[in-house]
């Protein structure tokens, strides 16, 4: 396609449009997943609202497919495509809130990380990924599961409002008491029913926690597994966990003929009273396992 269409868009938006033949092209087309390799016909860094619903309407008027990129870690890649227009959202990452009213609004680039340290400063969070680089947006927008959805709900249980973009270019703000049946679907319905400017989420009583991982050869996977379902199911819920397989992390306290090497995780938070929890994760056992001192007290990890 020829660059010079951008022009006018150019014109229109605040932010950087990168067309093919521009010098940072291959870092503006690049997602988390490095499997893959899409060539969009131009990635607009967006820096606010005027400039998003510019680029829908350009995307619209020229027929060009939009895909849309908050944190980028779309496993398949939805936050490109071949020949798209990518609105991407990495440079708006603002999070505002209102501890008086227990509620914080996340801008649309914004990361799991971005938004615990913005609530952690007021003992206030709400539930995220495990992983603080995935976007806020695309986790939240997909249901979004993490250390404290048994007892607060998934983070789209958590979504009280969002600004969009629709597709006609119009802009409107879904919550209970407008526009319900768009807040409805945009609470797991994933990134099809307009573009998330902002999102406003619950936000709870959570300050510092206990967290810790186990890091277990990959022989002993079928028992921890077993053993995770049991006692997760008769844990607080103020206890969450994950159970994963990885391979062995370049972390000090694996031995090093584990790194790179097949292995189960268990990794875990405790946020409750921190002077009960200190043995929620504790259990004594026989199989073989590496792990940090279990239990350290942090705030919840980027
Ligand atoms: C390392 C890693 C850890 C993960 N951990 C968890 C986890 O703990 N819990 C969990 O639930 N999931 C987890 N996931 C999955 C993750 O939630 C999804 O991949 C999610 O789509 C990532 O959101 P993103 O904004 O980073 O991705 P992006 O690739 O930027 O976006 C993915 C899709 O979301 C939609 N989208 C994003 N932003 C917007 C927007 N502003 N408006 C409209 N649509 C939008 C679009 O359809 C977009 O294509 C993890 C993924 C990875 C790679």
């Amino acid at each position: 396609m020829n660059g010079t269409i951008f022009d006018s868009l150019r014109e229109q938006v605040r932010g950087q449009v990168i067309t093919p033949g521009d010098a940072d092209y291959d870092a503006a087309r690049a997602v988390h997943n490095g499997m893959i390799d899409k060539r969009p016909a131009a990635v607009v860094r967006v820096s606010q609202v005027a400039d998003v619903i510019a680029s829908v309407n350009f995307a619209r008027d020229n027929s060009l497919d939009l895909a849309v990129r908050g944190g980028g870690h779309s496993g398949p890649g939805f936050g490109t495509a071949d020949d798209a227009l990518v609105i991407d959202f990495a440079g708006t990452s603002g999070v505002r809130v209102d501890p008086a009213n227990r509620t914080a609004r996340s801008e649309a680039g914004a990361t799991w990380a971005d938004f615990n340290h913005a609530t952690h400063a007021f003992g206030l969070a709400t539930t995220g990924g495990i992983v603080g680089s995935t976007g806020v947006a695309g986790l939240t927008l997909g249901g979004g599961i993490g250390y404290l959805a048994r007892k607060y709900g998934l983070s789209c249980d958590n979504l009280l409002s969002a600004d969009v973009v629709t597709a006609d270019g119009k802009f409107v703000t879904a919550s209970e008491t407008e526009n319900d049946d768009l807040l409805w679907a945009l609470r797991g319905g994933g990134g099809n029913f307009g573009v998330v400017t902002s999102l406003e989420f619950r936000v709870h009583p959570v300050d510092m926690v206990h967290a810790g991982i186990v890091i277990y050869p990959l022989e002993h996977a079928e028992t921890v597994a077993k053993f995770y379902r049991g006692h997760l199911a008769a844990a607080p819920e103020e206890f969450g966990a994950f159970l994963a397989f990885h391979q062995g992390p370049p972390v000090p306290f694996l031995p090093e003929q584990w790194h790179g090497k097949p292995v189960c995780i268990v990794v875990g938070m405790w946020t409750g009273d921190l002077s009960e929890g200190r043995h929620a994760g504790s259990r004594s056992s026989t199989l073989h396992r590496w792990q940090v001192p279990w239990w350290v007290r942090c705030h919840i990890p980027p």
